[in-house]
């Protein structure tokens, strides 16, 4: 007989911090997920590590969550040590016209901060609701081609335990990743370099760009932003809307009818229930153009990823 008992998972000592199953759904933009076996918000980098050594020496995956806003969470949540960086890495520091910001602060308040002090360059990021480890992973920018990349001096991460500085040419930055996020690197901060203009024309194009957004997103409804990767020299909203994507729907989750690139939900949404809609664009779209959309989120899960995000 074969016993399907999961294996039962340690407890950790108290001094780590760690809560147990705790809701992801809380801790992302979507609103959507299960939970995480293990929740941490260390006070510091040392208490970080203690962490990172423990889930290792246990074999349990230590997973960073930033913003929440690039991901669709299981809903039976993940088996890992799931850690925010807000406490340990939650500042930064402007050294003339560079700051230094550690990987949880949050890209609209750090560019609101340069243009308090007339430092453009961030412009393009206010109304991007992720923080700085998360744009590292995927070079986070907007469609007139501006990206976090484009900033950057130095990245710091920890490798393995130990914190360490790559400079800007050790970095790969590409469209919507980098080779941080294929090296799975952990980020601690990045330094960025930025450029003096006036601060009136820095808030008028901040205003602007979000003019822009609250017009074609649909910032009222949970979302994930724009969940697949446009193909090269197409929209992905185009094609989506071209094949009837609007009307996609499966229980709480439906295509946006503002943009077709968005996914939202009546905040009882599943993740089944999103994977079921994303797979209908999938083929729909892949029916018509034979172009297979590639999802610009991430799928939080054990196991294999499901197939559409295959
Ligand atoms: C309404 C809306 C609009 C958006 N608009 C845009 C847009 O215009 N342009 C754009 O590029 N993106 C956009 N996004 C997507 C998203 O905001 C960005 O991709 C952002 O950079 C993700 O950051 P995050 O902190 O939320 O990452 P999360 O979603 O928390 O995490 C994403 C991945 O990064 C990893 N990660 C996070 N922090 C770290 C770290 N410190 N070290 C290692 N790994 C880490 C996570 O483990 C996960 O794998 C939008 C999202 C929403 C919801």
């Amino acid at each position: 007989m074969i016993d399907s008992t999961p294996t039962a998972l340690p407890d950790p000592p108290p001094a780590l911090g760690l809560e147990r199953n705790v809701s992801l759904a809380r801790h992302t933009y979507l609103r959507i997920g299960g939970l995480a076996a293990y929740f941490a918000t260390p006070p510091d980098i040392d208490t970080l590590i203690r962490i990172w050594v423990w889930a290792r020496s246990h074999e349990i995956p230590l997973r960073i969550i930033g913003g929440g806003s690039n991901m669709l969470v299981a809903d039976e949540g993940v088996r890992a040590v799931v850690v925010s960086l807000r406490r340990a890495c939650g500042s930064f520091e402007f050294r003339g016209a560079e700051v230094r910001a550690g990987a949880s602060v949050m890209l609209p308040a750090l560019a609101k901060a340069a243009a308090e002090r007339g430092l453009g360059g961030l412009e393009f990021a206010i109304g991007l609701p992720g923080e700085i480890g998360g744009a590292m992973q995927t070079n986070a920018g907007i469609g007139d081609g501006r990206s976090i990349g484009d900033l950057v001096t130095s990245v710091e991460v920890l490798r393995d335990g130990v914190p360490v500085t790559l400079a800007r040419a050790q970095v790969a930055f590409d469209y919507r990743h980098t080779s941080l996020r294929a090296a799975r690197e952990l980020v601690l901060g990045a330094t960025l370099a930025l450029t003096p203009r006036p601060r009136d024309e820095i808030e008028a194009e901040m205003r602007r760009l979000l003019a822009t957004r609250q017009a074609t997103q649909p910032t009222a409804e949970p979302n994930a932003g724009s969940v697949f990767r446009n193909p090269p020299g197409d929209s992905a909203g185009r094609m989506i809307e071209s094949v009837g994507g609007k009307e996609i729907a499966s229980g709480s989750v439906h295509v946006s009818t503002l943009h077709a690139n968005f996914i939202v939900h009546d905040g009882h949404g599943t993740a089944a229930q999103y994977l079921s809609v994303m797979g209908e664009v999938q083929r729909r779209v892949l029916a018509t153009y034979g172009v297979r959309l590639v999802p610009e989120i991430e799928w939080w899960g054990d196991g294999p990823a499901p197939e559409v995000f295959q």
